[in-house]
């Protein structure tokens, strides 16, 4: 990959670990839930775990951290897998499971049974939530803790054999009620749920916390940094206590870095789902979304969104991100590999009527106007075209770049005109112009010194084709809709999506191949959707406008 991972305090540790030789190889993962597709968030820890194994010669696994069953399912699995691909990276041997030790994190819980270190507790959720205290008060020891070994051993063995209901028991962690860290007062390490599990169907009617699980998992993969985010660090003295308590076969250390939060954007799966389940959008990959899949379909280049997480660099505060900078690496990708092409959005006709009728003139047009790789496409030219009705106007002032009556522009690519008469329906709106070709204007200024105003995008009648696009602008009319109180669905922006049902295209942009990004020039850049787009249909998504107003380029 081209990508230099920048420099930060991860890359610091990491170091110091290979020169210390405290570590030989370094090992890291990406430990997805199965519960939602992947946002903007993961992306940044897929390219810090990913890019840190790449970086510094080691490897980085892919694991679901699957011990949640009622809220996952293969649709996300499948999912995350091919967005972590789409994006670059490929993980280590086979995609990892935690369901997949189920067994051996069972047969450690027996383990610090065995030792005194965990007991099977009867408190209902309110009563545990009493005894546990608060974050200015102690808490106050389980009536159960002092449970002996065998009641406990037996009692472990029938919430696995699925003879309690859920919620009658649990099993938890002997370690210190009266700890200033919350996560120490006794953790439940099992809940008993009935529920089955996308891998391990209904073998298991008892299932790990995400404490009990995590730091075992990392130890049997032989993970040396686990990184993850700040919201950890408070339970980081209880990963290394079960790794302190458990025969496990290696020691990883967990490492952790502030969330990037992008202004504009929810990045919970939480409220994502909600957004999908409320049919605010269309699912999880709605070219609206910040999913990883979302993101792909609006046309975000998967290289300009490694850059991005290149660029924010990796710290250990959770700031807020401006948006626009993720703006700018899209556009800066695809200003530099997006070919060119026209699009009327909103056509009005203009006759030329000093051109041959039924002649069609095959022009030429550079794709790219600096990658002269991309080569060139055909670009027919006809008495009748369209342009944008945005770009003529009867009477302006010089400052309008664009077509006016009695005035000269030039057709991107082709020749200048100039307008000489409007035609109108009977409620006046006007449904034509009337204009004529200045001769020899191919390439060239007009031979009389009269110069065009501007350059304006236009399409042949009879040799453009139709096309649905799709305009996207910013899911949120707020720059942080989740924060404080902000109930985030009462910003979401109503214009966020528009439908042009014909729009009209330059024919050889039919020819796209689905999800081909493109310049459309003076408007933005577009891709052709991935699903629904096809030569004889085709349809586009707006990705995100241009810069400025158009530079000719
Ligand atoms: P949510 O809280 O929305 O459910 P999550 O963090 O629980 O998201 P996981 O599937 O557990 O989602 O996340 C996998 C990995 O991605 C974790 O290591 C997590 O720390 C990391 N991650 C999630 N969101 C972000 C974010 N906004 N920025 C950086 N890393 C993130
Ligand atoms: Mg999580």
């Amino acid at each position: 990959m081209d990508d230099t991972p920048a420099s930060n305090f991860l890359q610091t540790i990491i170091s110091e670990d290979l020169a210390s030789g405290r570590v030989a190889t370094v090992v890291t993962r990406f430990p997805p839930e199965p519960n939602g597709f992947l946002h903007i968030g993961h992306a940044k820890s897929i390219s810090v775990n990913f890019g840190l194994a790449e970086a510094n010669g080691g490897r980085c696994n892919l694991r679901f951290d699957d011990t949640n069953p009622e809220k996952e399912s293969t649709v996300f699995t499948e999912a995350i897998e091919a967005d972590v691909r789409w994006l670059g990276y490929q993980w280590d041997g086979e995609v990892r499971y935690a369901s997949s030790y189920f067994q051996q994190f069972y047969d450690w819980a027996v383990h610090l049974v065995e030792q005194g270190n965990a007991y099977v507790c009867d408190l209902n959720a309110d009563e545990a939530r009493e005894y546990r205290g608060t974050l200015t008060e102690p808490g106050r020891n389980s009536p159960y803790r002092e449970r002996s070994v065998a009641e406990n051993l037996d009692l472990l063995a029938r919430m696995k054999a699925g003879e309690f209901a859920e919620g009658a028991r649990v099993l938890r962690a002997k370690i210190d009620m009266r700890s200033p860290n919350i996560n120490m007062r006794d953790p439940i390490l099992y809940r008993i749920r009935k529920a089955a599990h996308h891998q391990t169907g209904t073998e298991w009617s008892i299932y790990p916390t995400y404490d009990f699980a995590h730091g075992q998992e990392d130890a049997i993969e032989g993970v040396t940094h686990s990184i993850c985010t700040l919201e950890f660090e408070d339970h980081r003295p209880l990963y290394d206590w079960f790794l302190d308590h458990l025969p496990v076969p290696s020691r990883p250390r967990q490492y952790e870095f502030g969330r990037l939060n992008p202004s504009y954007t929810v990045t919970s799966k939480r409220k994502l789902k909600q957004l999908v389940d409320e049919g605010v959008v269309g699912g999880w990959d709605d070219p609206r979304m910040p999913t990883i899949s979302g993101m792909r379909r609006r046309g975000y280049p998967a290289a300009a969104i490694r850059r991005f997480c290149d660029m924010i660099g990796t710290t250990r505060s959770d700031g807020v991100v401006d948006v626009a900078m993720l703006e700018f690496a899209i556009r800066e990708d695809l200003n530099e590999n997006a070919a060119r092409g026209m699009c009327v959005l909103n056509p009005l006709k203009v006759v030329l009527t000093d051109y041959p009728e039924g002649k069609v003139e095959t022009l030429g047009a550079p794709r790219h106007p600096n990658r002269a790789d991309l080569g060139e496409r055909e670009l027919p030219f006809t008495r009748e075209i369209y342009i944008d009705a945005d770009d003529f106007r009867e009477e302006a002032n010089k400052k309008y770049k664009r077509l006016v009556l009695g005035s000269r522009v030039r057709l991107r690519n082709a020749y200048v005109i100039e307008a000489d008469e409007v035609i109108r329906n009977e409620r006046g709106d006007i449904t034509e112009i009337r204009a004529h070709t200045i001769a020899d204007t191919l390439g060239e200024n007009p031979a009389d010194g009269v110069k065009p105003r501007g350059v304006i995008h236009w399409v042949s009648v009879s040799e453009g084709r139709t096309a649905e696009v799709r305009l996207y602008e910013r899911l949120f009319n707020h720059a942080s809709p989740d924060r404080g109180d902000n109930a985030f669905l009462d910003h979401i922006n109503p214009e966020s999506l528009s439908v042009v049902q014909q729009a009209w295209i330059e024919p050889a942009l039919a020819d796209a191949v689905p999800e081909q990004q493109f310049q459309f020039e003076r408007e933005g850049y577009f891709v052709a959707d991935r699903y629904d787009h096809s030569v004889e249909k085709p349809v586009f998504n707006k990705t995100i406008g241009l810069r400025d107003t158009w530079v000719d380029g």
